[in-house]
């Protein structure tokens, strides 16, 4: 144990180079934010999505330090509330219970590596873990097997990757905290897909129970349910 490893020439060699990049030249330039972010945060949105390495929420969304509070893990996935105290869960309700984040975004992704061992379950067999993780998409896969069984294997893996986001949302929805502030309508939901190649988003609108292309509106759409009550 924490013997040093040689940096030269390996992988993180970029990694350590990289953090010495920020702090002499990154850092200084916002040395003010960093400053005032240092003793508080107030972020705009909780986003859950994949621990892919091709998504960056700072860089598709253009966001600095403090802006966007991030829950990643295989598949974009949020165990229903009850289930399991896992990390999923007690990232949300931190988010909404201590810091008011009053938007949370589950963001799914094109060419997902869960959503294709959701597809192809022989892909998992080496990796209980990611298989026992993937069941919480079970009603996505359920869908795609009994409305889409004649479409293609991209058809699928697409169709699959959207019931995936709503399936999460639906999910999302059990958690207490969420489902308070849902009722009070003090928190907007959002699906989102994310193509890699392009850099499209498609956004759910719940009104038109489709997703549609994410472009600056003057009325956003989202998965959020009608408030039942005036915030008064
Ligand atoms: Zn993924």
């Amino acid at each position: 144990l924490g013997h040093a490893a040689p940096v030269q020439g390996t992988p993180m060699r970029r990694i350590v180079e990289g953090l010495h990049r920020f702090q002499t030249d990154g850092f200084p330039t916002k040395r003010d934010l960093f400053h005032k972010l240092a003793e508080s945060q107030n972020p705009r949105a909780l986003f859950i999505t994949c621990g892919d390495s091709r998504i960056v929420p700072d860089l598709i969304m253009q966001t600095s330090p403090g802006e966007i509070f991030i829950c990643r893990n295989a598949g974009n996935i949020v165990p229903p509330f009850g289930e399991v105290a896992g990390g999923v869960s007690a990232t949300i309700e931190y988010a909404v219970v201590a810091l008011e984040i009053p938007n949370i975004i589950v963001c799914g992704h094109s060419d997902c590596g869960a959503m294709k061992g959701i597809l192809y379950p022989h892909t998992t067999s080496t990796m209980p873990m990611v298989a026992h993780w993937l069941r919480h998409a079970e009603p996505a896969r359920y869908v795609v097997e009994e409305l889409h069984r004649e479409k293609s294997e991209e058809e699928k893996l697409e169709i699959l990757t959207r019931e995936n986001i709503l399936a999460q949302l639906t999910n999302l929805t059990t958690h207490p905290a969420v489902a308070a502030r849902l009722a009070r309508g003090t928190l907007r939901i959002y699906g989102w897909h994310y193509d890699i190649s392009t850099g499209d988003v498609m956004n759910f609108d719940a009104e038109r129970n489709e997703f549609v292309h994410l472009e600056p509106a003057e009325r956003l759409p989202s998965a959020t349910p009608r408030p039942r009550h005036d915030v008064g």
